[in-house]
């Protein structure tokens, strides 16, 4: 087995010598000021150890890997009642497709398209204030961490729900089909707010630990979900994560994984580690270019597949 730490540094100089690297998210200006060739990679083994490369300090917008923890809160609240409310099929059209939704009625294909995602803030919002609901899942991603510092970079949000015409639309028209309980404007709200969190490639890594380690809080020692619940956010991300580039990635690099239109990408090795890479270029699909190349590279490396005969 390779040394992590010089394995990460070689897959550094590899990825940086690269000069196709993809396209930086341009619907909003505080993505499309990034530069192309930033690059992090952090992972969090369960023995404790973390090791790191490139840019570990630089923020990025977690975007749609947000839905990852959105989709552990609603679990942890309603339980399995969200699969009413949410299928978990891969999608197989792009992130904000309409089409699909009007042809499954207003059941959003799974929870990490941009509708289902909003179908689960949704969950997550019943009963509350948006601010209370914002707060809550920043303080989980805190605690998750193990970091107070995380925040919310309010331009972003902003800027979101000043572009975020599409996902208007997929909400009315959840709504239309009652698959939206809150009011509109709250929901996406509180969906805006979560996607624009602000975090490192450490403390994405380290929130993404509970998912290697059966669900247990590594720190804490809490069950931040049941064993069963966290493998089965991890089926979804390794058939969702990726939108309609899910089945190349599950091809590549055989991991579970969310990715965000921010450039970061977070993977899980069950029962082995947490991995947390950001580069901000994108390929066809919305997924960090390089970031998949790195992944792929480090667990081809590893021998980390959840394809691998285990033992
Ligand atoms: N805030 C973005 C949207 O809803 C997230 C998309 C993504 O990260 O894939 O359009």
């Amino acid at each position: 087995m390779p040394d992590l730490g010089t394995l990460l540094t070689e897959i550094s100089k590899e990825m940086s010598a690269l000069t196709e690297r993809g396209k930086v998210a341009d619907y909003i200006p505080e993505l499309s000021n990034v530069d192309p060739a930033g690059f992090a990679m952090v992972v969090a083994t369960n023995d404790g150890a973390v090791h790191s490369v490139g840019q570990i300090q630089q923020l990025f917008s977690i975007q749609s890997v947000s839905k990852v923890f959105t989709l552990t809160l609603a679990l942890g609240i309603h339980g399995n009642a969200i699969w009413k409310r949410v299928g978990r099929e891969p999608s197989g059209s792009a992130f904000n497709s309409i089409v699909l939704l009007e042809h499954e009625k207003g059941i959003p294909r799974n929870p990490f398209i941009n509708a289902g995602a909003i179908a689960i803030t949704d969950m997550v919002t019943a009963g509350h204030e948006p601010r209370e609901t914002i707060g809550e899942i920043l303080r989980f991603i805190q605690f998750l961490s193990g970091d107070e510092t995380i925040v919310i970079d309010h331009a972003v949000a902003k800027s979101e729900t000043v572009t975020g015409h599409r996902n208007y639309a997929l909400a009315h028209y959840m709504k239309s089909y009652g698959n939206l309980k809150g009011e509109v404007d709250k929901t996406l709200g509180v969906y805006f707010h979560q996607c624009a969190i602000a975090m490192n490639c450490t403390q994405l890594a380290m929130a993404g630990r509970f998912l290697a380690q059966g669900g247990q809080h590594p720190d804490t020692g809490h069950q931040v979900i049941s064993a069963e619940r966290a493998r089965r956010v991890n089926a979804i991300m390794l058939t969702c994560g990726h939108y309609d580039g899910s089945g190349d990635f599950a091809f590549r690099v055989g991991l579970p994984a969310k990715s965000g239109v921010g450039g970061g990408i977070l993977a899980i090795v069950p029962g082995v580690a947490s991995i947390a890479v950001w580069s901000p270029g994108l390929n066809e699909y919305g997924n960090s270019l390089i970031g998949t190349l790195a992944l792929e590279r480090l667990a081809d490396a590893m021998g980390w597949s959840v394809f691998n005969p285990q033992g």
